[in-house]
């Protein structure tokens, strides 16, 4: 009962990196129909349902309005990028650092494959610049990029703050050509370096 197969992309990608446990807190981007959030919910138990375990929380955010998943709070119809979706997180964050930040977010494409790349590009910048607030030390970041671009300095920027950075292609996501995924582990904390 996922909503989508792309949930089998973050199976994959937790099964490989063990990213996501019991009792974590998550943020889930770009989040509908909410896929990666069942997922999440389950690996944390968000749901409380993997008794003698610890309960994890899990906040997704879309720009579209989705179905409420059990375990989770969503935050629907809100871009990500703006300062009020952002207070509105922190505000539901209140003192819970993040484990793990996760974006399949991708922009409406143009088109032309130039500004196509810098969207996406913008977006995970966005969410690293939250990662990097709202982290806990040795957190997680997954973040969806189109291959076709420059993304070596994403992964320079990822690779001062993560102490590892993998490129990841699951083999679900083997029809989506274009697509990518940044894989950041073990957030070393926003002292590691002085400026973004
Ligand atoms: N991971 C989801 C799942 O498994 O159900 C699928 C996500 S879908 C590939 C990408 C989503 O990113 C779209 O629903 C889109 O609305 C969302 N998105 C794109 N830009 C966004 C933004 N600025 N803020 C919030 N969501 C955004």
């Amino acid at each position: 009962n996922l909503r989508c197969r792309s949930a089998f992309k973050l199976i994959e990608i937790d099964d490989r990196f063990k990213i996501l446990k019991p009792g974590d807190t998550v943020l889930d981007c770009g989040a509908a129909p909410g896929s990666w959030t069942q997922v999440a919910v389950d690996r944390t138990n968000a749901n409380g349902t993997k008794e003698g375990n610890k309960k994890g929380a899990v906040f997704s955010i879309d720009l579209l309005h989705f179905h409420a998943v059990p375990g989770a709070t969503i935050f629907g119809g809100m871009d990500f990028t703006t300062a009020i979706a952002q207070q509105r997180l922190r505000e539901a964050l209140a003192d819970r650092q993040v484990n793990c930040v996760l974006s399949d977010m991708a922009p409406n494409a143009t088109g032309v494959r130039m500004l196509d790349q810098e969207n996406i590009m913008g977006l995970c910048y966005s969410v690293l610049r939250f990662a990097l607030a709202m982290s806990a030390i040795n957190a997680h970041l997954v973040v969806k990029l189109w291959a076709n671009g420059d993304i070596s300095k994403l992964e320079n920027d990822l690779g001062r703050f993560y102490e590892h950075v993998k490129r990841v292609k699951p083999e679900s996501s083997r029809s989506d050509s274009a697509e990518l995924f940044l894989v950041a582990r073990q957030y070393k904390g926003i002292d590691a370096v002085k400026e973004v």
